[in-house]
């Protein structure tokens, strides 16, 4: 029997969420049917409900920040049973043979990984769906090889976003090999922001955030943070000139970078995290004299999400979040808009 699923859905740009319906899949033979609890709300559901990449198929039901409970599984289903606590972050599928889905770093997959939103879906035809849906809705049927076990100890609301923002900074964090006496800077103290100063403080590293107010400056440190600067205060940012092994860039738009390359010491990297599409200007002075880079980095693969999870489980990390009903969607669109979140909005879908 397909499952009857209700959700949030952006029908056109710049136009708000409304109410939607439509039919998951009864799960097949190593499919997971999830009663969705909490979705988190990621910037990159506002991009790709404003269309932001240009490749947005409406109507779209954004979400890929899912913590929910098992409600069924298919007859080839080990990894997990009903009543289970099970997180879905950014993607459902992936080829499983080319040289990244064999190396557990499936986001890379050369044909492309199945997004959990947005994504072409062949396994939908049988409930009358060519793209997949997410998570701002009451179920969702995901194959076992794609879903994550919830610690315990991490709440399930608390626990949603780090199926993305959470795995989206532990990833460049380990990349980078950062443990004590690394010195990080965090660019941007939103979803991501927060969890990549509680992460990095909890591998030994001395945090700075760097954020265009002090409005957040209090809780920074509370986060774990040793040092706040306001990118735009030139001699805050003079004096730290040289200084980080690695920085975190989560900023949601385009932005001057070119200054912040000189923040980096010898060999120091600035990952890219945020979806711009823009160009944003760097010179080569600054990094070939210091032998500096910029780099990218995108979500996580399965293993390490798993691993996130459990990391977070032990250093009693979880994200602070906000949980709203799934209707004030669109006002947490505007606030997030105005960075003005403290530090995720999560959707409570039992008040869908
Ligand atoms: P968020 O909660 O809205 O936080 C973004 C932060 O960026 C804001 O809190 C703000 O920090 C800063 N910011 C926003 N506009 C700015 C501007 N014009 N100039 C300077 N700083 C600005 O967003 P998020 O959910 O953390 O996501 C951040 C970005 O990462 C988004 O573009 C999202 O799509 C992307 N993302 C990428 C991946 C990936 O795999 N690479 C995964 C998830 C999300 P302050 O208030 O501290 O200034
Ligand atoms: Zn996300
Ligand atoms: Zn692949």
């Amino acid at each position: 029997m397909p499952i009857a699923t209700r959700a949030f859905a952006a029908t056109a740009a710049h136009t708000p969420l409304s109410p939607y319906s439509f039919e998951r899949r009864d799960p097949g033979p190593d499919d997971v049917a999830i009663d969705i609890q909490f979705c988190g709300v990621c910037h990159s559901d506002l991009h790709v409900a404003n269309n932001d990449l240009g490749n947005t198929r409406y109507p779209i039901v954004p979400g890929h920040e899912i913590a929910g409970v098992v409600s069924a599984v298919g007859s080839d289903v080990t990894r997990f049973k009903i009543g289970d606590r099970v997180g879905v972050g950014c993607m459902v599928d992936s080829c499983r043979v080319c040289s990244s889905c064999k190396e557990g770093e499936e986001q890379y997959c050369v044909p492309g990984m199945t997004q959990t939103y947005g994504s072409p879906d062949p396994k939908g035809a049988a409930v009358g769906q060519t793209v997949t849906q997410g998570g701002y809705s009451d179920h969702i049927t995901v194959d076992q090889n794609y879903v994550l076990s919830i610690p315990d100890s991490i709440p399930l609301d608390a626990a949603a976003p780090l199926l993305c923002a959470g795995i989206t900074t532990y990833s460049p964090l380990r990349e980078w090999k950062v443990g004590p006496g690394s010195k990080v800077a965090v660019i941007g103290l939103g979803g991501l922001g927060h969890m990549a100063v509680k992460q990095a403080a909890a591998m030994g590293a001395e945090v700075t955030v760097l954020s265009t107010s002090d409005r957040k400056k209090a809780d920074a440190e509370r986060m774990g943070a040793k040092h706040f600067l306001i990118n735009s205060d030139k001699a805050a940012m003079a004096a730290a000139g040289e200084k980080f092994d690695l920085i975190i860039n989560t900023v949601s738009a385009t932005h001057e970078i070119a200054s912040h390359i000189n923040l980096l010491a010898r060999d120091g990297t600035m990952v890219m995290l945020g979806l711009s599409t823009e160009g944003m200007p760097v010179y080569a002075l600054p990094l070939l004299w210091r032998r500096r880079r910029i780099a990218g980095s995108l979500i996580g693969g399965i293993r390490e999400t798993q691993e996130m999870l459990d990391f977070c489980a032990e250093h009693g990390i979880a994200c602070e979040i906000e949980v709203i009903a799934p209707d004030r969607i669109n006002e947490a669109y505007s606030r997030m808009e105005k960075s003005d979140v403290r530090y995720r909005f999560v959707l409570d879908m039992a008040k869908l």
